[in-house]
């Protein structure tokens, strides 16, 4: 939009940019058609934009695809942008508030947005939790926010924010703007960072990785041995094994050490396996066509030849009656990266389904629950030949799940998995398919 264009349309809605909602429109339209063109929006795409205002950056990214979604706070120009972009879905909301577990439905999706300043920070946080469905972002912050984000070890802008943002996104530091590329024209420079997700960094336990952060630059000048002595008894065995003095300071270890720290002695849930399945042994009964047991076979020779055997799926729900889904281990053999049921496995050769529930629920989420038996689903191309027994339970988590199994975990409310497995059937293991619909019954 041009200087003109967005003087006459506050004038037309007879409003004033409000300073308290951060509101800096920009009139740059290189720039605008810059940022959009960086993020790479392909045609067809889904994109979410949060802050549109009046829509200096909404006009170019339409232009490359009409499925956005808009986010914006100010209720005096809501009208405005329905009708403006009738093609777009317009949330009147915080951005800082949205449910992000509501954009799953639409799969994987960009984001873009000259954030306002005064609630970037919480924004980011929102945006940048896991698990997400967003591919990318491209956000215009406070040059010194950008700053942070984009920090290398031992600089005075390092901190909490870069690790905890950049465990999951590698963060770019773009380009720095000047402040006259706004109307009104604010008191600080802005920067436009490119977030996309890190698939380079090994697994750890996110929440312990976190609390290590935040305690670990609780007080930054301070050596971390006495920041984290509640947290790591063995501090010479730890920092012998990254390889740094016992006298280092927060601001000292790079991402990978913090998550060797996190790991260490051990990563949660034991090493990663590798793609190889079978190194267990593990022995399966073969069943008939009635579930009476008939033989044996390996887990490669069950699987391979599609003989009929057994396994169990766990719904766990929160007190809120949110449905707990684990997303599949990269490593495993069959839908890798899907989302599954709270829990499932296979009964091994001898077990029984009641037995095999509990284990697996404490194999998998690292918890113990009451389970009731709430239905069956014959065997069938769906549930890999396998019959299986739904259980429920109930549990509030935290949960403790271990990385060579699942990927990630998060609650969905009913509402959320019933548009979202209706749009994308895809994202969903089949086995917990047939699950949802006996359920759904
Ligand atoms: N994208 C527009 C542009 O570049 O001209 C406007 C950018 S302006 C810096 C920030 C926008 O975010 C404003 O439209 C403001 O009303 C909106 N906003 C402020 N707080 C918000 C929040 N919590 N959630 C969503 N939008 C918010």
């Amino acid at each position: 939009m041009k200087l003109s264009q967005i003087t006459s349309t506050l004038s037309e809605l007879a409003i004033q940019p409000t300073r308290s909602l951060g509101q800096n429109f920009l009139h740059d339209q290189n720039l605008a058609e810059w940022i959009v063109e960086t993020l790479g929006i392909q045609e067809g795409e889904p994109w979410l934009e949060i802050g549109p205002g009046l829509g200096a950056l909404t006009e170019v990214a339409q232009r490359r695809s009409p499925r956005g979604t808009l986010i914006e706070k100010d209720d005096r120009i809501i009208e405005y942008l329905r009708e403006r972009f009738p093609g777009l879905q317009v949330i009147h909301g915080d951005a800082a508030r949205f449910d992000v577990r509501d954009l799953f439905a639409q799969g994987p999706l960009k984001v873009l947005g000259n954030l306002p300043y005064y609630i970037s920070s919480q924004i980011l946080f929102n945006f940048t939790r896991e698990p997400t469905p967003v591919s990318a972002m491209i956000f215009t912050l406070q040059r010194e926010l950008a700053e942070r984000l984009a920090a290398a070890p031992s600089s005075k802008e390092y901190g909490g924010p870069t690790l905890l943002i950049g465990r999951r996104w590698h963060v770019k530091y773009l380009r720095t703007l000047p402040a006259s590329v706004f109307t009104p024209v604010p008191q600080v420079e802005s920067a436009v960072v490119l977030l996309t997700p890190r698939t380079d960094a090994p697994a750890c336990d996110g929440a312990r990785f976190d609390r290590l952060v935040k305690l670990g630059f609780s007080q930054r000048r301070k050596q971390l041995r006495k920041m984290l002595a509640g947290e790591i008894e063995d501090w010479a065995g730890a920092t012998a094994h990254l390889g740094v003095p016992a006298t280092v300071r927060a601001e000292e270890l790079d991402l990978a050490q913090w998550i060797a720290l996190t790991n260490y002695p051990e990563p949660a849930g034991g090493a990663l396996p590798g793609l190889a399945q079978d190194v267990h042994g593990e022995r399966f009964d073969v069943v008939d066509e009635q579930d009476r047991v008939i033989g044996q076979a390996s887990r490669h020779e069950v699987h391979t030849r599609q003989l009929l055997h057994r396994a169990v799926h766990i719904f766990i729900f929160n007190r809120a009656g949110e449905l707990f889904l684990q997303r599949r281990s990269r490593w495993k053999d069959v839908h890798p990266l899907r989302w599954d049921s709270s829990a499932a496995g296979h009964l091994n050769a001898g077990d029984d389904y009641d037995e095999t529930a509990g284990r697996e629920l404490t194999e998998e989420l690292g918890v113990t629950a009451p389970l009731t038996q709430i239905g069956a689903v014959p065997a069938c191309a769906g549930t890999g030949w396998e019959f299986v027994r739904l259980y429920r339970g109930e549990h509030e988590g935290p949960f403790r799940l271990p990385p060579a199994e699942i990927e990630c975990g998060e609650w969905f409310t009913a509402e959320q998995l019933r548009r979202w497995i209706a749009a994308r059937p895809e994202d969903f293991a089949t086995g917990f398919l047939e699950c949802w619909r006996l359920r759904a019954q």
